[in-house]
């Protein structure tokens, strides 16, 4: 019997270690370039919002999963004032990068997956290459996302979200009972030491209530992540792309790790069609880029829309005003944007 080709993946986080196991899974031989190590921290709100079941399934997740914590609802909070607490209609899970990464790394290689860490690979088109090498970036761009694990920080919920000016922060309860504080910022002129600088912004962008709850707490040593010059929405590509590479959904919607998954099972099958002889690799791209078109389209453009709608200091009134009289549609929104 031939060997099957070989299939390359540009990145190890969730799209390309997903794709890496599901192809595995099929018999491909698989080789995946990681730039940096595991485990590490990443700039990451860390609940995963929307995941459907078909992709749990699929993509033998469940495993993985049990060791997240659900959460079933989320309060809102405007500056100082806690608007409203949604209940979800299916819990998110929330897990920290430093285990899910490691964790998908490690039964990568299980399964004969070659992994190749702290080895960084232009992000070029060739045959048989798969882009997952995550969000793109431009210094241009104004968004910055800062990330911290702390202890000793209670929630009014399992996750919180706060809209600040030109900001808004999650908050996460974590399986070992950490909180993760996670913030996309307008950049400011503002320079501290890694663990200090989420509070100034904190305090910049008017939520002041909550710089006081995050210094009351105490940081969980070496866990701050940041990321500057962000870019969200679709990215044209003429290679196959996933998760972020793919497009960056705003992180409000906390499903940037959904579509990761979901990218990755949409492209097994036919990654795995082409590397077991069945078409060459443009009719391969094609029904890729379809399945993924037909997929996030919708979402992406929807998500990016509103967004400015939660970080503008003018339109966050409309919405907070709206969020006091029950009349915004979080339900119908959420369903949009997952
Ligand atoms: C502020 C903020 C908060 C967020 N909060 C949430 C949330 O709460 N819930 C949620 O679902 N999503 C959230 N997201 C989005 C989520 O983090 C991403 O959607 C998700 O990580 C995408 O996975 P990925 O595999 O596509 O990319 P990544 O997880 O970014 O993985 C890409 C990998 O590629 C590697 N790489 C990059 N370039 C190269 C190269 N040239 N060669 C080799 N390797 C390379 C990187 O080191 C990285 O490991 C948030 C994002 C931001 C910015």
């Amino acid at each position: 019997m031939n060997r099957a080709r070989p299939v390359e993946i540009i990145g190890g986080g969730l799209a390309g270690l997903s794709l890496g196991l599901a192809l595995r899974r099929r018999g491909v031989p698989v080789v995946l370039h990681e730039r940096g190590a595991y485990p590490r921290h990443r700039v990451c709100g860390e609940f995963i919002r929307g995941l459907p079941p078909a992709t749990i399934v699929e993509l033998e997740l469940a495993p993985v999963l049990a060791a997240a914590r659900p959460h079933r609802h989320i309060a809102w909070f405007w500056r100082d004032e806690n608007l409203r607490t949604q209940r979800l209609s299916a819990p998110a899970f929330a897990i920290s990068r430093h285990t899910l990464d490691a964790t998908l790394a490690e039964n990568f290689q299980r399964a004969g997956g070659e992994l190749h860490t702290a080895s960084r690979i232009d992000p070029l088109a060739a045959e048989g290459r798969v882009l997952a090498h995550g969000r793109p970036t431009d210094p241009r761009s104004p968004w910055l996302g800062l990330k911290l694990h702390v202890r000793g920080l209670p929630l009014a919920c399992g996750l919180e979200m706060h809209l600040g000016e030109h900001a808004y922060v999650g908050l996460c309860e974590l399986p070992d009972g950490a909180v993760n504080i996670c913030g996309l910022f307008r950049r400011r002129e503002l320079t501290r030491p890694a663990p200090e600088l989420l509070g100034a912004y904190l305090e910049a962008a008017g939520l002041t209530t909550l710089a006081t709850r995050l210094a009351a707490a105490t940081p969980v040593e070496g866990s701050h992540a940041a990321m500057a010059g962000l870019l969200f929405g679709r990215h044209a590509s003429i290679a196959p792309s996933l998760g972020d590479a793919l497009g960056m959904i705003p992180p409000f919607t906390g499903n940037g790790m959904a579509i990761a998954f979901e990218s990755a099972r949409l492209a097994a099958d036919p990654l795995a069609a082409w590397a077991h002889g069945e078409g060459n690799w443009p009719a391969a791209l094609g029904e890729l880029q379809r399945r993924l078109a037909r997929r996030f389209r919708t979402r992406l453009s929807a998500a990016t829309a509103c967004h400015p709608f939660l970080l503008r200091p003018e339109p966050q009134r409309w919405v907070a005003r709206a969020a006091r009289h029950h009349a915004l549609p979080l339900a119908a929104l959420t369903r949009l944007l997952s």
